[in-house]
C-alpha cells in the first residue's frame, strides 16, 4: 500500500532507509503476562543513573577480575563485560566478543555493531538508551560459537548481570544468547517475531546483525522484529519513538 511506503521528512539513516517500503503498521497483539502490575509511567527497569546499579556492576567486574573460567581465557585480550546505560531497562545480548571488541574490550564496535547502532536508531534508541553485553565475554577463537560449556562456564557472569539491572525487556541476537536465554533448542528463525519470557522479563529474539551482514534477505524480519520492540517498549513506557 502507497501509505506504509511513506517516509517521514528528514529521515536519513540507511537501515531505515532500506527497509521503510516494508511497512510501519502496528501489527502485534502482545501476550497478557507482559506488564502485569506496571504501569506506563512507572519503567520495569531501573530508573536512568542509578548509582547502585553502576556500584553493583563495578563489584561484579571486579569480582569476574582476569577470570580463567573456561579456555576462552588463554587468546583473549579482553573480557568484554559490557557496556551503555546500565539502568535503560533494555537489555541486548549478543554471542561474544569479535575481534575488534576483543581489542578494545567494549561490545559490538565493528561493522556488525556499527550496523545494530543504525538498527536501534531506527525505533530511536542509542547505545545510552540500552546496555549490551554477550553470554561469554571472551573472545572465541576465530569467531567460532561459543561452545556449551563455554556459555554454561560464564553464565554466572550475566546472570548476575540481569539481576541487577532488572531490565525490563531482553533482546537476543542471533541463535547462541537466543537459545541460552529461553533455554531451547530451537533456531533463531522459529524463535524470532515473538515474544518469550525468562522469569518475568519479555525476551525478543532476532537475528544477530553480523547474519545481517551475509544476508541482505534478512533485514525484512529485523525490521519486524524492531516493530514488535517497538511496541513492547511502549507498552512497558520504556524509552524509543513511538513513530519510526
Ligand atoms: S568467557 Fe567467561 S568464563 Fe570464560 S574466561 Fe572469559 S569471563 Fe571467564
Amino acid at each position: 500500500m502507497e501509505g506504509d511506503r511513506r517516509r517521514p521528512e528528514g529521515r536519513s539513516d540507511p537501515f531505515w532507509n532500506s527497509v521503510a517500503s516494508f511497512g510501519i503498521e502496528e501489527i502485534f497483539a502482545l501476550p497478557d503476562w507482559i506488564g502485569e502490575g506496571k504501569t506506563a509511567t512507572a519503567p520495569v527497569g531501573r530508573v536512568p543513573s542509578s548509582m547502585d546499579v553502576q556500584t553493583e556492576l563495578a563489584a561484579l567486574a571486579e569480582r569476574v577480575g582476569d577470570c580463567r573460567g573456561c579456555r576462552l581465557c588463554e587468546a583473549r585480550n579482553s573480557i568484554v563485560f559490557g557496556g551503555g546505560n546500565p539502568s535503560a531497562g533494555i537489555l541486548l545480548i549478543g554471542e561474544g566478543p569479535g575481534a575488534s571488541e576483543d581489542e578494545r574490550g567494549i561490545p559490538f564496535v565493528g561493522k556488525a555493531g556499527q550496523l545494530l547502532d543504525r538498527i536501534l536508531e531506527s525505533i530511536g534508541l542509542d547505545r545510552e538508551s540500552v546496555y549490551i553485553t554477550n553470554i561469554v565475554k571472551c573472545r572465541p577463537p576465530n569467531n567460532r560459537t561459543p561452545s556449551s560449556d563455554e556459555v554454561a562456564a560464564c553464565w554466572w557472569i550475566l546472570e548476575e548481570q540481569i539481576r541487577i539491572m532488572e531490565p525490563g525487556v531482553i533482546v537476543t541476537l542471533g541463535a547462541p544468547a537466543s537459545r541460552t536465554i529461553i533455554g531451547t533448542s530451537d533456531g533463531i528463525g522459529r524463535l524470532r517475531g515473538s515474544v518469550h519470557r525468562f522469569g518475568d522479563i519479555p525476551v525478543l529474539p532476532t537475528y544477530h546483525p553480523a547474519a545481517l551482514l551475509r544476508t541482505q534477505a534478512l533485514k525484512r524480519p529485523v525490521w519486524e522484529d524492531m516493530k514488535l520492540l517497538r511496541t513492547l517498549l511502549k507498552k512497558l513506557g520504556l524509552p524509543g519513538k513511538g513513530e519510526p
